[in-house]
C-alpha cells in the first residue's frame, strides 16, 4: 500500500466528515456520556480539541445540521489555543448552544503525577475550571497524550469525572480514531459500513478536517499560522484602533502591499522580520516584473486592440526590465520614471543586481539587501498608485494578468482605432525585434 493511500488524505474533508456522520446514523445511536448504554448499538463521538477551535466549531455546526450531538473535550493548557481569549471563548460557547457537550482533554504532561491519587485532585481542579468559565459540567476526561501509567489508571471516574480510558470503556466499546491525521488502525469509512461493531467509541480531532484535501502537516500549518496571521493583525489594528503609530521598522515599507494582495504582504513581511532579505529582494523583484507583464499587456491590449496572445509572444523576446524605459512612453504614453518615480540608470542599476542574485545565486549583503528591498518597494507602491489612476490599468495593481478585460467605457483616453493600434504594435516590435 502506498504512503498516499496509507494517509487516506482525501478521507478528511468536511464533505466526507458529513457522508461518515450519515453513515453512522444509518447503523447506530448517538448517544452521550451521560446515558452510556452498551448493548444498544450507541456511538459515542468525540473530539479531542488538539490543534483548532475553529475547526471544532466547524465540526459542531455539521453535527447539528446532521441533528446529532457529540462532546468536545478541552485542553486547558494546549499550545494551539487559548480557551480564556475572547474569541475562542465565544467558540466554546456556540459549540454548547449547539447542544453538543465538553469534556475535559487532559495534559498530564503539564505535571508530575506519580499517582492516582493526584490525578483524582489534578482532574477535579481542572473540571472545576471549565465549570467556572463556561457555566456547564463537563461530563467527562480524555486523556491527551497518554503515557503507559496514565494508561493503566483504569478507574471509571476521576476527579468526578468519566474516564475515556477506564477499563469498561476500553473493554466493552470498540475504538476508532484519526490520531496523527491518518488512520492508524481501522479506517473509519469501513467501521461505519461494516457496522460489525455492536456499539463503538469514535474520536476525531477537529484540526484533521478541512474544507479541502490536505496532508496532516500541511493541515496543522494552516491552523498554527493562520492564528499567527489573525494574532499579527490584532496587533495592528489595536494600534490603528487607538491612533498610535505603529513602529514597523524598515519592513513598515510593505504596507501598500497589503491593500493588493494580502498574502503577498504576508510573506514578506514575514521574509522581512525573519531577516530573509536576499530572498524577501527576490520576491519583490519578481512582483515588480509580474507588475510590468501586467502593466504592459493591459496597455497594448486595451489602447491598441493587440490580442493578448500577441502581447505574451512578444514579451518572452524581450527582457522587459531591460527595454520598459522606452517601452512606456510608446504604448503608456508617460516617462518611466513617472511611473515609478526612480531615475533609469537608478532602476537598470538594481534590476542588474537582483538578475545577477537570480542568475548565480551569490547572496549580496543584508546592507545592500535592505536598500534593494526599500527600493522596489518604492517603485512597486508608485506603480501600483499609477496604475490603479490608469484607464486601461484600472486596479491592475501587481495582480493576475487574467482581469485585463474591462468595461468598454473605461478604454477612453489613450485608445486608438484597431488599425492605428496594428500599425503602432508592428513599428514597436520591428524596433524591438532590431534593437532589443
Ligand atoms: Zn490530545
Amino acid at each position: 500500500m502506498s504512503a498516499f493511500k496509507l494517509n487516506q488524505i482525501e478521507d478528511f474533508t468536511t464533505a466526507q466528515y458529513v457522508e461518515l456522520l450519515r453513515l453512522a446514523k444509518l447503523n447506530y445511536k448517538f448517544i452521550d456520556y451521560r446515558e452510556l448504554a452498551f448493548e444498544e448499538r450507541g456511538v459515542l463521538w468525540r473530539h479531542d480539541c488538539d490543534y483548532s477551535l475553529n475547526r471544532s466549531l466547524r465540526l459542531a455546526q455539521l453535527e447539528s445540521q446532521e441533528s446529532v450531538n457529540s462532546t468536545y473535550f478541552l485542553n486547558p493548557h494546549c499550545e494551539f489555543y487559548n480557551l480564556l481569549e475572547k474569541r475562542q471563548t465565544e467558540i466554546v460557547e456556540k459549540i454548547l448552544l449547539l447542544g453538543h457537550d465538553i469534556g475535559l482533554h487532559f495534559d498530564a504532561a503539564y505535571y508530575d503525577i506519580e499517582s492516582e491519587d493526584q490525578l483524582d485532585a489534578l482532574v477535579k481542579r481542572e473540571a472545576g475550571w471549565l465549570k467556572n468559565w463556561f457555566d456547564v459540567e463537563p461530563v467527562a476526561f480524555s486523556f491527551h497524550n497518554p503515557t503507559q501509567f496514565l494508561l493503566s489508571c483504569e478507574r471509571a471516574t476521576y476527579g468526578g469525572l468519566i474516564n475515556c480510558y477506564s477499563r469498561t470503556l476500553k473493554t466493552a466499546i470498540p475504538y476508532c480514531s484519526d490520531s496523527n491525521g491518518y488512520w492508524r488502525f481501522r479506517r473509519l469509512r469501513e467501521v461505519l459500513e461494516s457496522a460489525q461493531d455492536p456499539c463503538l467509541q469514535v474520536l476525531t480531532h477537529p484540526g484533521w478536517w478541512q474544507e479541502t484535501p490536505l496532508h496532516p502537516r500541511e493541515r496543522i500549518f494552516r491552523s498554527v499560522y493562520g492564528r499567527a496571521h489573525s494574532v499579527m493583525n490584532h496587533y495592528d489594528h489595536g494600534l490603528q484602533t487607538h491612533e498610535r503609530k505603529n513602529l514597523a521598522g524598515p519592513a513598515g515599507s510593505l504596507q501598500f502591499l497589503k491593500k493588493i494582495s494580502i498574502v503577498q504582504y504576508q510573506l514578506c513581511d514575514f521574509l522581512w522580520n525573519s531577516g530573509h532579505l536576499n530572498e524577501l529582494l527576490l520576491e519583490l523583484y519578481r512582483l515588480h516584473i509580474r507588475q510590468l507583464k501586467s502593466f504592459f499587456r493591459a496597455a497594448a491590449v486595451n489602447y491598441w486592440h493587440v490580442r493578448p496572445s500577441d502581447v505574451d509572444e512578444f514579451l518572452q523576446q524581450i527582457e522587459l526590465e531591460r527595454c520598459i524605459s522606452q517601452l512606456t512612453p510608446a504604448v503608456c504614453d508617460v516617462a518611466w520614471d513617472v511611473i515609478t518615480s526612480t531615475s533609469d540608470i537608478e532602476y537598470q542599476r538594481w534590476s542588474q543586481i537582483c538578475r545577477t542574485l537570480f542568475r548565480q545565486g551569490h547572496d549580496v549583503s543584508s546592507d545592500i539587501a535592505e536598500e534593494g528591498c526599500l527600493y522596489f518597494c518604492k517603485i512597486l507602491a508608485s506603480a501600483a498608485v499609477w496604475g490603479g489612476a490608469e484607464d486601461a490599468i484600472f486596479n491592475e495593481g501587481i495582480s493576475v494578468i487574467e482581469s485585463v478585460e474591462m468595461p468598454l467605457n473605461t478604454k477612453t483616453r489613450r485608445q486608438t482605432s484597431p488599425l492605428l493600434g496594428s500599425q503602432k504594435w508592428r513599428a514597436l516590435k520591428q524596433k524591438f525585434a532590431t534593437d532589443p
